[in-house]
Formats: structure tokens, C-alpha cells, sequence
């Protein structure tokens, strides 16, 4: 399979290419040439199958071609190594559950999927060399944590994460500075751009990448973006699930609607890529906090990037959303065509407060930030006899203070997440200047 840049102003690229690179030549995103629809007897059987067994079918579509079935196969089911159900609510809504990984958020599958494909891709080439590949990652908190650990352990990678110093919550923290291994946590005695600035920097420092073999683990990276069209497949499996063994009260399975709380929109627009496969959902919503560039554009046709304002649900605070670029190409640049697939929603901060309340004593559910924008969504989106599915991206306890603040709960803290809280932190302190940081790296092997 080969990719071609959103710009179109890049040579088209071969996976291995377009997954060392992340970025084309000319800025734009890669995109595959070609989306295969999966057969009939797939979308037949698909609620006999596991999510490893679905997933592996839908990364074959995808990756057949430049990687070897077995060694696919194995990717697939160590990226999958937890399940994502889906979770009644009320009658007509449903949450799929995406924080069943080890750092408790959605992003773990990509960050998986990606750090496996990686080191397929450069072992042939590790074997003569002893040098590592080196990923640089800048975070603000939930990307680093998914990366670090995605990466955690796979021979011949390296990960520096770089964060800004006292500016990531406590959790967060823990979850990539008490790895050791082959994860480098990096405190920059900055805010948040200076360490994505360092970043910058190094990969354009010639005697540097001379040096080293560094690359980013950026979301836009398409083995990262890509594996989250398994959640879709598996949303819909689910709920056939269901619908057959008739825990749905008469919904039907053909108006499932699925709303995904969105920030950069890669997880949405892979939702969109499984549609284009032939998955049949019946359409999506973009549930966004109040940083609604996307909303506006499907009520105005205008796209106008901004600067993005800080919300409780902070990992949506985007205001120039990076997968725009793919959902606008994969639709042709057609208004009409993406408002028939995908409506809006926008919710303040008190919106979103007012709905974890509502659903926590309605229902007992503990929406985190995030999901309760999914929910909400569907409350008031869902028409007729349609059913809906909402993503939840992340753990509640990832947001702990918020949601207790909220719900006057004390919300129980998962295993997973105490054991990193009890992990000693190991970080390098570094400044903003990139002299420093280089010099650093100038002495690693
Ligand atoms: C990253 C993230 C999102 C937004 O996903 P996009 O793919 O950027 O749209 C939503 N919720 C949580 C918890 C996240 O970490």
C-alpha cells in the first residue's frame, strides 16, 4: 500500500516510509491510496469474533500488504492484550470502554500498535547496527504516558518524553517518569511549547541526527491513527451482540449512531475510515468541549482554526485540529457529503458537570470529563429508534479531583494506576535552551 500527503505536494510514501517519517515532506498527512471494503461474511460473523480476531482482520485491510501475516497477527493480539466491552447506560445509549490499557486511555492502542510496527520495521536494519531508533515525544501528560508505555520494553527503541516541569498532574507524572527501561523522562523547566519547541529543534539539527537515529511518535503518525478503526468494528460487534441476544428492547442494529468526544480528531476520522470500509454505522457525532472549530464548520461550512481554551475535559483543548486535513480529504473536500456522516455537539464546562451529575444519579454510570460529552451528545442527538454508542476515552480516575469535585465522590483508584504511584520518579532535569538538551543528547550512545 502506498501513501500520498493530504498536500499533495509529497512523493507517495511506502508504509515503512510514512511510519518513521510520521509527517510528509510537505506537512501534510499521509493518507493509504486505497481503503478496502471488508467482504459480507466478515460483517455476518463479525459478533462471533473477538476484538483480537476483528481486529486482525481489519489491520490486514490495512497492512496486508507490507507486513507478513504472522508477524501482523502477532502485533495485533500484543497490542490487544485488554479488552474494550461496551456498557449499558440507559436503554438507547451504550459507552464503549477504551481505558482498559495499561495507562487508562484510549490512546494505549495506538501508542501499542505503533511502537510493535516501529520495531518491525527497523529489526532487519538493528541487526548490523547497534545504534538505536530514537523517539522523541513532548506531552503535556495523557500522550507521553501512552507512549512511554506503548514503547516499554521493545528492544532496540528508545523514548525520551519530554514535560514541562510541575505543569502535569501528579498521576499523569508518574506514568512515564517511574518506567526506567528504555523510557527517558525529560522535566523541562518550561511550559508546554518550549518542550514541543525542543523537540522541533532536534529533529532538525544536522550533527545531532547524525549522531543519533531519532524519530516522533507523533498522533498523526498513521500507525498510530489507523488501529483505532479496530474500536468501531468492535463497537459494532458488540452491539450485535446484544441486539441478537435481545438486551436491546427492539433497537435495530442498523441505526447505531456513535459519538466520539473529539480534540484532534484521529480517533473520529478512523471511525470514518471504518464506515468507508463498509461498516455499517449509521452515522457519527463530533462531540466537542467549547473549543468548537469543527462544530462551527458543520453549521457554517468555514473552517477557522484558533488558539485552543483550557476545559476540564483538557485533552479536547485543540483549536487547530490536525486530522481535519484527513477527514476533509476522505470526503473530497465535500460539505454536504461530511454533514451527511457527521452532525456536532459543544458543551461548556458547567454542561459537562451538569451531565456527569445527571447520569452518575440517574444511572450510577461515572462518565469521565471526556465521555460526558459523548453522552450528552447522543441524549440529545439520537432520533426515533436510532441507538447510540459513545466512546468513553478515558479512566474517571485519570481525572480524579475534577470527578470527585463534581460528583462528591472518592473515586476508587485502579491497580494499574497505584502501581506507578508507587514507582520512584527518575526524570533528567533539563532548561528551555536547546544548546542544553543537545548537549545531552550529544552523550547518549
Ligand atoms: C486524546 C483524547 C481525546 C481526543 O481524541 P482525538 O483523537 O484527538 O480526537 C479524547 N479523550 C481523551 C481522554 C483523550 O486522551
Amino acid at each position: 500500500m502506498k501513501y500520498y500527503s493530504t498536500n499533495n505536494q509529497a512523493p507517495v510514501a511506502d508504509l515503512r516510509k510514512a511510519v518513521v517519517k510520521g509527517l510528509a515532506e510537505d506537512k501534510g498527512l499521509y493518507m493509504p491510496q486505497t481503503i478496502k471494503t471488508l467482504p459480507k461474511v466478515f460483517y455476518d460473523e463479525i459478533h462471533n469474533l473477538t476484538f483480537q480476531e476483528i481486529a486482525y482482520n481489519v489491520a490486514s485491510a490495512f497492512f496486508g500488504e507490507d507486513v507478513d501475516g504472522d508477524a501482523l497477527q502477532d502485533i495485533v493480539y500484543d497490542t490487544l492484550s485488554f479488552d474494550c466491552p461496551v456498557v449499558k447506560v440507559t436503554d438507547n445509549i451504550y459507552s464503549l470502554e477504551l481505558f482498559h490499557g495499561p495507562t487508562l486511555a484510549f490512546k494505549d492502542v495506538g501508542a501499542r500498535f505503533m511502537a510493535r510496527l516501529l520495531r518491525y520495521f527497523t529489526q532487519s536494519t538493528l541487526k548490523n547496527q547497534s545504534n538505536p531508533i530514537n523517539v522523541l515525544v513532548a506531552t503535556s501528560g495523557d500522550t507521553g504516558s501512552a507512549v512511554a508505555n506503548g514503547f516499554l520494553g521493545v528492544e532496540g527503541i528508545h523514548v525520551y518524553v519530554l514535560y514541562p516541569k510541575g505543569k502535569v498532574s501528579p498521576i499523569q507524572e508518574c506514568q512515564f517518569t517511574t518506567l526506567g527501561k528504555n523510557i527517558t523522562a525529560i522535566e523541562v523547566d518550561g511550559v508546554f511549547d518550549d518542550c514541543q519547541a525542543l523537540v522541533k529543534s532536534a529533529f532538525m539539527d544536522e550533527e545531532l541526527n547524525k549522531h543519533m537515529k531519532l524519530t516522533s511518535a507523533n498522533s498523526i503518525n498513521v500507525a498510530r491513527f489507523l488501529p483505532q478503526a479496530f474500536y468501531y468494528f468492535n463497537a459494532y460487534a458488540r452491539m450485535k451482540q446484544n441486539v441478537k441476544m435481545q438486551k436491546c428492547n427492539n433497537l435495530n442494529i442498523e441505526n447505531l449512531v456513535v459519538c466520539v468526544p473529539s480534540g484532534n480528531f484521529g480517533n473520529i476520522c478512523a471511525g470514518l475510515f471504518a464506515k468507508r470500509m463498509g461498516l455499517p454505522i449509521k452515522r457519527f457525532i463530533a462531540a466537542n468541549n467549547a473549543n468548537s472549530v469543527f462544530y462551527e464548520y458543520l453549521q457554517t461550512g468555514e473552517y477557522n482554526p484558533r488558539p485552543s481554551i483550557q476545559t476540564i475535559a483538557n485533552a479536547m483543548d485543540v483549536g487547530a485540529p490536525s486530522n481535519f486535513a484527513r477527514v476533509y480529504d476522505l470526503y473530497n473536500k465535500d460539505y454536504e457529503a461530511i454533514c451527511q456522516d457527521i452532525s456536532g455537539a459543544t458543551y461548556s464546562d458547567a454542561q459537562i458537570a451538569d451531565t456527569m451529575r445527571e447520569v452518575y444519579q440517574q444511572t450510577g454510570y461515572v462518565c469521565d470529563p471526556h465521555g460526558a460529552c459523548g453522552y450528552r451528545a447522543l441524549a440529545e442527538g439520537l432520533r426515533g429508534d436510532e441507538m447510540g454508542v459513545f466512546l468513553e476515552t478515558a479512566h474517571p480516575a485519570k481525572f480524579k479531583t475534577t470527578v470527585d469535585n463534581i460528583l462528591g465522590t472518592d473515586i476508587e483508584i485502579p491497580a494499574k494506576l497505584q502501581a506507578f504511584m508507587k514507582g520512584t520518579k527518575q526524570s533528567v532535569p533539563m532548561t528551555k535552551a536547546f544548546d542544553d538538551f543537545k548537549a545531552y543528547l550529544m552523550q547518549q550512545p
